[in-house]
């Protein structure tokens, strides 16, 4: 599709493929912006259902389902990154999809998405493709160990990936990939993690937020704190990093750069992780500590409306409230400096993002 869209045809209406809390917290976002949103999603008890405007209930390789819906919308974005390419590319025929199809490609396969980092000079951890128990061998020799072996699609908060410390583990480890392609990566001594997500236009130009330091627990991330203790000229390259990134993809809407961060003789050093063409939950504490949060930043560039600096207001610590950790809702309501959003899943269940909450604080830096 023809981008820049003309601008006598404003955005009124987005199509938000995904209905998670990602699409939700979009859809919440575009209405304070006068957009109207339309979500697609195969799950009807999907959360992002209840707050947008309409919803399409089918399947992503439903093409009647799909050209109804392009009919319907000015642009379409998205909430997660493996909307599959034929998806993508059927709508992108009708209607501008935002962010393109070069940030789906790249964000979906752990060795495009590597490949591309190491090109822009980018670090990251040794990467090998390994599609076979002779490659995996091969690329040990060469990483060493210890090494992580992750499936080159469709991982997610550590699913999909296996840790190898010995040559025993090389058999087990190759049979956990189920015969998906996969990538061997070196193990990292990161001492903690961080991300940086860049907004960028219509217009090319692009705006990054402050950056978080994110602590998981079971791979699953519980807070991010802001500001995080860094460097400044570490948080300064993160920075730099997000927005060469956004750049080097043609990027519309937020883009989030996992990073790991090293202590080295050398001082602080920064490896690239892993890339998510869209909000991201290490984002969720701009709601409450910028003027514009990262989901009303996505919503202004994939509807072509301009961005602002991403001011902060406040520091900020944002909790996940995993599975059990939402039954009880009132205590923190009760809470001063802290703002809970729930995203009213139908169901709790362990291991499962129910909400989260942001505690705030006045700023402690002058930044
Ligand atoms: P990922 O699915 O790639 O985001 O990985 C999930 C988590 O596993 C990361 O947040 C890290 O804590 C850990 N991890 C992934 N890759 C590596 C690596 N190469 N070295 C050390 N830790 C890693």
């Amino acid at each position: 599709m023809s981008d820049p869209l003309p601008s006598s045809a404003p955005v009124r209406t987005v199509g938000i493929l995904g209905g998670g809390q990602l699409g939700r917290m979009l859809a919440l976002a575009g209405a304070r912006l006068g957009l109207k949103s339309l979500v697609y999603c195969p799950d009807a008890e999907s959360p992002a259902f209840d707050v947008a405007a309409d919803h399409v209930c089918a399947a992503y390789e439903d093409e009647a389902a799909l050209a109804d819906f392009a009919a319907r919308v000015d642009v379409v974005t998205y909430e997660f990154e493996n909307v599959p390419a034929a998806t993508a590319a059927f709508l992108d025929a009708r209607v501008p999809v935002r962010p393109g199809a070069r940030s789906l490609a790249v964000s979906q396969d752990r060795l495009s998405e590597k490949t591309f980092l190491a090109e822009l000079g980018i670090p990251t951890a040794p990467f090998r493709a390994v599609d076979t128990l002779d490659d995996l061998t091969a690329a040990i020799a060469e990483i060493g160990f210890p090494a992580v072996l992750k499936t080159r699609r469709f991982g997610y908060d550590g699913k999909g990936q296996v840790k190898i410390t010995d040559p025993d583990d090389l058999a087990h480890a190759f049979e956990a990939m189920k015969g998906a392609p996969a990538i061997l990566e070196g193990w990292v001594p990161f001492r903690r993690e961080i991300s940086v997500l860049t907004a960028r236009g219509l217009d090319g130009r692009s705006v990054t937020f402050d950056v978080p330091e994110n602590e998981h627990s079971r791979h699953i991330l519980k807070y991010s704190r802001v500001p995080a203790d860094l460097r400044a000229e570490t948080r300064d390259r993160a920075m730099a990093i997000g927005e060469a990134v956004a750049n080097a993809l043609g990027h519309v809407g937020v883009v989030a750069v996992e990073l790991f961060l090293l202590e080295t003789p050398d001082g602080e050093r920064l490896v690239a992780n892993e890339i998510a063409p869209r909000v991201h939950n290490s984002g969720h504490w701009t709601e409450s500590a910028c003027l514009v949060s990262q989901f009303e930043a996505h919503m202004r560039a994939v509807a072509g409306l301009p961005l602002s600096p991403p001011i902060r207001h406040s520091d900020v610590v944002m909790e996940n409230l995993i599975g059990d950790e939402a039954r009880d809702p009132e205590r923190v309501l009760a809470e001063e400096g802290a703002s809970l959003h729930l995203y009213g899943k139908a169901e709790i269940r362990p291991g499962r993002k129910m909400g989260h909450v942001n505690r705030i604080r006045p700023r402690s830096d002058r930044r």
